[in-house]
């Protein structure tokens, strides 16, 4: 069931193991990763009580300021509504209750210190839902974050454009309320062992996300940033590319990121290359419609062959046109062309958006060297638990590519599988200890 929010005692239950599809019963809870309790949200909203929707929120969900505006919202596909008119705007909703409800923030109330330590590693949306309810639940929490900025990839890449940077910092501050201490500039495997953080916590969760990109194989492509590097870069220190012809390789969300990161650095030209057609693309309508808008210039169902370099710069890509692709179960690529289907695109700064990898280089070395991995390089889990006891693992370095909202569930449900782990509780149970402690009761 979703959080219960009692107006007689003012307190709030969630009764939710943490995982997806527990016990719910509306549609759109059903569809949201994170079983927000919609319809609570939206009759405070509808009382005029934005910060009661934001505590029944903040029940399940460290991140409603960030969900609310980069949730590609699958809850209001589900939708009842819509049967007679149009879905509610669900998102907007929650955005509304985590920006209007903030000035009568609702404390939680936190459990007595249990004397475990747990160690995070990645402060990004799975790591920092994992600090959240392991802080409620008394346990003392350190996270060990490389970059000078905690928050993950919505901190560090997501454009804030889409995302202000102050939603995330506000949202990453109650964390820190909550006594979690966040070691930023602090990368493990570099600066501190994974081994010497193992020995000195009691458990230890990895939730380093996904944040190698993956290159094409052309020639030229050592002269093309990654882009996940050019939106960190672009976020953390805002570049110029005035008079810049820049060329994206990709189709996806991070492709189009990139491109319209790129026209608001000052681009003076912005292209962007992909396999897909133009009604086969992987992105929401609205945002095909925003580069028409913004002049990107899309050059749909081409393959970029090469990246043209001469003395050590970049002058331009060269695709073929294909006229039918497909990907085996391996990830690999295959395409017809269409026989004469030439492009060049002049450029003088190439982006790489052609996917992302999980980085485990930290457990080189280390005794956590064979934790057992997934057919895609990923931590193997089960109930948050890797090969090795004491390891976790949440988001996803865990489970590949997601989304914040499904990054924050896993987080969660780690947070209550190591609880238990600690506590010698099978899982269901500890939920049921956490719910019987009253930890999920939230005072004025
Ligand atoms: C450009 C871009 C745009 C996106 N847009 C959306 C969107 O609009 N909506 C949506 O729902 N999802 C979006 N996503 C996906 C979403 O951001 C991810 O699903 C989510 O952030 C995953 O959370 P995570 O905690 O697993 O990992 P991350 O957010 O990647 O966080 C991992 C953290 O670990 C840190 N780290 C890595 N290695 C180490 C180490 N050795 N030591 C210490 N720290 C380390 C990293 O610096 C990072 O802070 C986007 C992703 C990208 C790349
Ligand atoms: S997190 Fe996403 S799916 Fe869930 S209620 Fe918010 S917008 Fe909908």
């Amino acid at each position: 069931m979703p959080p219960v929010f009692s107006k007689e005692t003012n307190e709030v239950y969630v009764r939710n193991d943490g995982r997806f599809g527990q016990g719910r019963t509306s549609p759109c809870e059903n569809k949201c990763p994170l079983g927000n309790p919609i319809q609570k949200m939206e009759r405070a909203i509808a009382e005029g009580d934005p910060a009661r929707a934001l505590y029944v929120l903040r029940a399940g969900n460290p991140f409603p300021g960030v969900t609310g505006r980069v949730c590609p919202h699958p809850c209001e596909g589900a939708c009842n509504r819509a049967q007679y008119d149009e879905a509610l705007s669900l998102r907007s909703l929650e955005r509304y209750a985590a920006d209007a409800g903030a000035a009568d923030v609702r404390r939680l109330k936190v459990l007595p210190a249990s004397g475990k330590k747990i160690a995070v590693i990645g402060s990004g949306p799975a790591g920092l839902a994992c600090a959240y309810f392991s802080a409620l639940l008394g346990h003392d929490i350190t996270v060990f974050e490389a970059s000078p900025v905690a928050g993950g990839v919505p901190r560090q890449s997501i454009p804030d454009f889409r995302l202000p940077k102050d939603v995330v910092d506000h949202e990453v501050g109650m964390i820190l309320d909550l006594g979690v201490r966040i070691l930023t500039n602090t990368e493990v495997g570099r600066d501190i062992s994974l081994d010497e953080i193992i020995s000195r916590y009691d458990a230890c969760l990895l939730a380093v996300g996904n944040r190698k990109g993956r290159m094409l194989n052309i020639p030229g492509i050592e002269y093309a940033l990654p882009a996940v590097s050019f939106l960190r870069e672009a976020n953390l220190s805002r570049k110029s590319l005035e008079g810049r012809k820049v060329v994206i390789l990709g189709g996806g969300g991070v492709a189009f990121d990139s491109a319209f990161t790129a026209r608001r650095l000052g681009a003076a030209e912005t292209s962007l290359i992909c396999l897909e057609d133009r009604e086969h693309m992987r992105v929401p309508r609205a945002e095909i419609e925003q580069a028409d808008d913004e002049s990107v210039t899309l050059h749909t169902g081409h393959l970029a062959t090469s990246v043209e370099v001469e003395n050590g710069r970049v002058y331009a890509v060269t695709a073929d046109a294909v006229s039918s692709f497909s990907f085996d179960e391996s990830g690999a690529l295959h395409a017809d062309f269409v026989p004469g289907g030439k492009l060049r695109v002049e450029a003088d700064v190439v982006i790489c958006a052609s996917g992302l990898m999980v980085d485990l280089s930290l457990l080189d070395d280390s005794a956590a060297e064979k934790v057992e991995r997934t057919p895609r390089g990923c931590v193997k889990t089960s109930f948050s638990a890797s090969s090795i006891p004491g390891l976790f693992a949440a988001g996803e370095c865990a489970s590949g590519p997601s989304l914040v909202s499904t990054a924050v569930a896993e987080g969660r449900a780690a947070a209550f599988d190591i609880h238990a782990w600690l506590t010698g509780v099978e899982a269901g149970r500890a939920v049921d200890a956490w719910l019987g402690s009253g930890l999920i009761k939230y005072k004025r």
